[in-house]
């Protein structure tokens, strides 16, 4: 394509998504006012609003519900490869207290859209409602396919959402955009840390609080371990897209009443490690602190793993990243930098599958799970622009 028909056609997309901010506001206050709250979830009432849109422009669509009323929709435009998967979920964090409004009536002010999921996802996936008109009107001329999901269960581990479309539902893609990562498209989630969640059980033994050398006090047990397991050393340390490895002390659980010598006790440690660590030698040096504590304070550990997500990555040089920062570039004038991120979103999933999957949206990163949350609509219709102009640069 030469440079003026690319100008015309940039103008012309952007044109187009401006004149649906009308329509992105629309949906979005939609999407919100369904009160999608998880638990218990119901997004069924949110895929809804999905499925009138889809059968009102005739976009074919399938619905997926692991449980009922936990509703997962994803809609395709085109056929063939390469293709694009955009997933947004369609769940909320409960509202909490304190807002200055009721959370599930969305409302403009100063050109934001407030409401429980504006933010965090709802207005993301209302803008991609609006590059699926576009789209589904430039179908004839998309070689591959454009994948739309609208997926459930996305604050409480996805089991039910997108891990469920991906392991039982047949759903694929070549490549994957997840629009949850806010900071406002300054960033490319390329790759993200691992998560390793830990539990530890000190076993002590029960005796009266007046004579402490009758037991096995669990407490202070722990307390030493946990001083060393704190100065933990992680094979990888740094990392040039990441922070470094950080190891959380997230909760103790011991202990009824003063003059009891507590016979359990029980730690919990969230750590998050780098591309190139690994999960299991961490736990073999834990298992090795957790050894040499034994001996010297004859005290008696387990240790059990809560759950472990291996880090991700994909290359940095892939075309998504060079689609989004070319498009970002054009609409904004700025161009996104690949980051790693320390907390987990669905790309894992997609990437363990073998899908070129990042993450790449708008929102600011305090808005997420907050009270009075709310997004700019202006990002949403800038959003909608480059998301639009990397469908057609990808599907053409
Ligand atoms: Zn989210």
């Amino acid at each position: 394509m030469n440079s003026s028909s690319s100008n015309n056609r940039i103008d012309h997309v952007k044109k187009y998504l401006q004149n649906e901010e009308k329509e992105i506001v629309d949906l979005a206050c939609k999407l919100i006012n369904t009160k999608t709250e998880n638990p218990p979830g119901n997004e069924i009432l949110a895929a809804q609003v999905v499925e009138d849109f889809f059968k009102s422009l005739q976009i074919p669509y399938t619905i997926h519900e692991k449980i009922k009323g936990r509703t997962n929709i994803v809609g395709y435009i085109g056929k063939g490869s390469p293709s694009l998967l955009v997933a947004c979920h369609l769940d909320v964090v409960p509202a909490g207290d304190d807002w200055k409004r009721n959370p599930f009536e969305a409302w403009i002010e100063n050109g934001r859209i407030y409401g429980r999921g504006s933010s965090d996802n709802k207005g993301q996936m209302a803008s991609m409602m609006a590059v699926a008109r576009f789209l589904k009107e430039n179908e004839s001329k998309l070689k591959g396919q454009f994948i739309l999901a609208g997926v459930a269960d996305e604050e409480r581990g996805s089991t039910l959402g997108l891990e469920y479309l991906l392991n039982e539902c047949e759903v694929k893609a070549d490549f994957a955009i997840i629009p949850d990562v806010a900071h406002n498209m300054r960033l490319i989630d390329v790759t993200e840390k691992g998560t390793l969640f830990l539990e530890i059980t000190s076993h002590g033994k029960q005796a009266h609080g007046s004579r402490p050398e009758m037991g096995i006090n669990a407490i202070w047990n722990m307390i030493p371990l946990l001083e060393r397991i704190k100065q933990l050393k992680f094979q990888k340390t740094s990392h040039p897209l990441h922070t470094p490895p950080t190891l959380n002390l997230g909760s103790i659980h011991s202990g009824t009443a003063p003059n009891i010598v507590p016979a359990l006790c029980k730690a919990q440690l969230d750590i998050r490690y780098l591309p190139d660590d690994s999960a299991d030698t961490i736990i073999s040096n834990i298992k090795n602190i957790i050894k040499a504590v034994e001996t010297q304070y004859s005290a008696k550990f387990d240790l059990s793993v809560i759950s472990n997500q291996p880090p991700t990555a994909v290359p940095i040089n892939n075309p998504l990243v060079d689609l989004i920062s070319k498009h970002t570039l054009v609409v904004l004038g700025t161009k996104p930098q690949p980051k790693g991120m320390s907390g987990a979103t669905v790309t894992k999933q997609l990437i363990q599958k073998g899908i070129i999957a990042v993450g790449f949206g708008p929102g600011d990163e305090t808005e997420a799970h907050t009270t009075n949350e709310s997004i700019s609509i202006k990002e949403l219709v800038d959003f909608a622009q480059i998301m639009a102009l990397i469908s057609l640069d990808l599907l053409m």
